[in-house]
């Protein structure tokens, strides 16, 4: 049975195939293209997209003290706080939603985030299906940060030169202004790259040592990613069938 969200209609979306348990971490540098593709992945497997930064900026929207103390962190670029952020994430994929999988997006972003997970998945008997790194060039990172729009309303993301709305910061998916994220100014991008090279880059290495690192070229055309992580996907899959190592 095919999966009726998922437009492509290629072998991803046959949950007969993926049929549960489908957990993938998408990393990478802050524009590396993380949300578009996770978005896409998760529709395919009909799993959920969870996204932390999303999670974090509805969270901020609130009149409570967390809320103002994220408002905090999310403003200046930097990490919020690895427990108060693992516990979140946790609840998050406790959910019923979560049971046959999830992709993450913007988690982990430090070893101890992503220590806590394994043991939280190993209590379960559960590990991580593959960790997707898209990588691409800084300078690539911060031309698609800072022309990056935003929907107000359904966080659906535009950019004005290389993805833009067909009226004018108008939504084309329903209608909302588009706006740009705060942290996408210069100066925090600035900041939010030297978070990520100082305590986020370092997974890399920590998911090639687990061999479950699929290394990506970002920096192609959105449809070209997108096929490359389905192949990605696919071989993870079948390598992980007993008897089956490659398509
Ligand atoms: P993103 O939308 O993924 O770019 O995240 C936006 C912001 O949310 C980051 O700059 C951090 O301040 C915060 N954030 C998101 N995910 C995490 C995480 N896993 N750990 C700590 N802070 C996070």
């Amino acid at each position: 049975m095919r999966n009726p969200q998922c437009s492509a209609h290629n072998r991803l979306c046959e949950q007969k195939v993926f049929g549960g348990g489908m957990r993938f971490v998408f990393l990478g540098a802050p524009g590396a293209g993380k949300g578009t593709q996770a978005e896409r992945l998760a529709t395919k497997l009909a799993v959920p997209h969870i996204s932390t930064g999303e999670i974090l900026r509805e969270v901020a929207k609130k009149k409570t003290d967390l809320a103002k103390k994220l408002r905090a962190f999310l403003q200046s670029g930097s990490l919020i706080p690895d427990q108060l952020m693992t516990s979140i994430l946790l609840e998050r994929i406790s959910k019923k939603d979560a049971a046959k999988g999830y992709i993450l997006d913007g988690f982990p972003r430090t070893l101890r985030q992503a220590q806590s997970l394994d043991t939280a998945l190993a209590k379960k008997g559960e590990k991580l299906s593959g960790v997707i790194y898209l990588n691409i060039p800084e300078k690539v990172a911060v031309e698609r940060l800072s022309g990056r729009r935003v929907c107000q309303a359904c966080a659906t993301n535009f950019h004005i030169k290389f993805d833009p709305p067909k009226k004018n910061a108008i939504c084309d998916n329903c209608g909302s202004k588009l706006i740009q994220r705060e942290d996408d100014s210069e100066k925090i991008v600035r900041t939010r790259m030297r978070v990520y090279k100082k305590q986020t880059a370092g997974l890399i290495s920590f998911y090639r040592k687990k061999k479950i690192l699929h290394t990506i070229d970002g920096g192609k055309e959105k449809e070209e990613v997108e096929r490359e992580i389905d192949r990605a996907v696919e071989k993870m899959h079948l390598s992980s069938i007993p008897g089956r190592t490659s398509i």
